[in-house]
């Protein structure tokens, strides 16, 4: 889920920008940044495929400025980029929630949001707000940020990657102990406080890390291709 508020979140889903025909090279990563761009050039990749690409509903369209350089660098070099949003948040094995339920041994057992993209499910010991947003912290490799009740136990947990805090009150009404999510906003901690339903920020990139790569792991299993999943960390 990306920037629910300040973009929409929809955009062409598969192959964004045709390159040569063949693929047997890819590099993955979580968004088409430069970085990624240029590690793909380096190692001589036929394909990039990540989980933010580019042309976002409503953005501006002008091939100007750092729009232009990303375009450049793949047209120059024939390389592809297949962008997968919503459908890799949402995909019941390979997608963000699904593999950021497995790290944490989260039990999904329906849905909630948008297209059904958020994740709820159950925890398998019944621990506190705190301890789950410790857990985040070391799985996910970053702290985690709690805002609200960090001592309610959590059995029922709601998930969904990236920047979904807009869907908050829609993981209470999905009667939700707790709500994780990648981003926050101001609200969000108001929110939190007034309802007495914790919600954890754990990281937007570090929450969409696990879809990406179990794309990436599928595609070298069922195709055997050629696919490395390159980290351009990101504080967010
Ligand atoms: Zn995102």
């Amino acid at each position: 889920m990306r920037s629910w508020r300040r973009r929409n979140s929809r955009c062409p889903n598969g192959l964004q920008v045709e390159g040569r025909a063949a693929v047997g090279r890819i590099v993955a990563g979580v968004t088409a940044s430069q970085v990624l761009l240029d590690a793909a050039v380096a190692l001589d990749a036929d394909a990039v495929l990540v989980h933010h690409g580019y042309f976002w509903r409503g953005e501006d369209g002008r091939v100007v400025g750092i729009r232009r350089r990303r375009l450049a660098t793949l047209l120059r070099h024939d390389i592809s980029l297949f962008a997968f949003h919503l459908p890799l948040d949402a995909h019941p094995e390979l997608g963000n929630n699904a593999q950021l339920g497995r790290l944490m041994n989260w039990s999904a057992e329906g849905r909630f949001g948008d297209q059904d993209v958020g994740f709820v499910g159950r925890t398998p010991d019944a621990p506190g707000a705190q301890q789950v947003a410790e857990r985040l912290g070391s799985a996910l490799g970053r702290p985690a940020t709690l805002v609200g009740d960090a001592a309610r136990t959590v059995r029922r947990v709601a998930w969904c990657s990236g920047a979904a805090q807009g869907w908050f009150e829609q993981a209470i009404a999905a009667g939700a102990d707790l709500y994780v999510s990648g981003e926050i906003s101001e609200q969000t901690v108001h929110l939190a406080r007034e309802s007495g339903v914790p919600y954890i920020a754990a990281g937007h990139h570090a929450t969409e890390r696990g879809g990406v790569q179990a794309l990436a792991a599928h595609l070298r299993e069922a195709l055997g291709l050629d696919c490395r999943f390159i980290d351009d960390d990101n504080p967010v």
